[in-house]
């Protein structure tokens, strides 16, 4: 449904505004990669604005930071609508290694509605490209959601008790139960 809604509202090309709330720049080096003539996305109508005044989306890397929250969700009001937002990198979609460290709030999420996830530290260029193209309806997605289980292994409660030998020949005695 999102994509037919996004074949509508955004049919002919997709001005993308690039923020970095606190990210390390690894994602932002990617992003500005795939907006250089070597990927050249211009082709498939998508342009980098300097104000978000003129977005249609919001290109968003790095964790919500305290320092920053403020400014990007001015950023975010400041789009006209209707508006996407990607959440690009690790540090945007989860948080990232920085996800518990004081000043961090977390992913972008928390302070701005997100539309799109596209995971990676960094995510590679073409990962870029390919989730706003499967976003926008331009090629068909190709995979499905997997729902992972823990696993459950039968490991067995060690004791020194069940240890017979010494030093390197210690051998443990349930061993042969598994
Ligand atoms: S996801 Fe990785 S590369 Fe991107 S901002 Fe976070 S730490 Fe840096």
């Amino acid at each position: 449904m999102l994509k037919n809604l996004c074949q509508k509202m955004f049919g002919r090309s997709l001005w993308v505004y690039h923020a970095n709330s606190g990210g390390c720049n690894g994602c932002d080096i990617e992003v500005l990669n795939v907006l250089t003539p070597y990927y050249d996305v211009e082709r498939f109508g998508i342009k980098l604005v300097g104000s978000p005044r003129h977005a249609d989306v919001m290109l968003c890397q790095g964790p919500a930071l305290r320092a920053t929250a403020r400014a990007l969700r001015t950023a975010y009001e400041a789009m006209p609508a209707p508006k996407l937002v990607f959440a690009i990198g690790g540090c945007a979609c989860g948080g990232g290694i920085w996800h518990d460290t004081y000043a961090v709030l977390g992913p972008v999420e928390k302070v701005i509605p997100v539309n799109f996830y596209i995971p990676g530290c960094p995510p590679r260029p073409e990962a870029i490209i390919y989730g706003v193209a499967v976003a926008v309806g331009l090629v068909d997605k190709k995979v499905a959601p997997v729902e992972f289980k823990e696993l459950e292994m039968p490991i067995p409660r060690y004791h020194p008790s069940d240890l017979r030998g010494k030093d390197e020949m210690v051998v443990y005695e349930k061993m042969d139960k598994i």
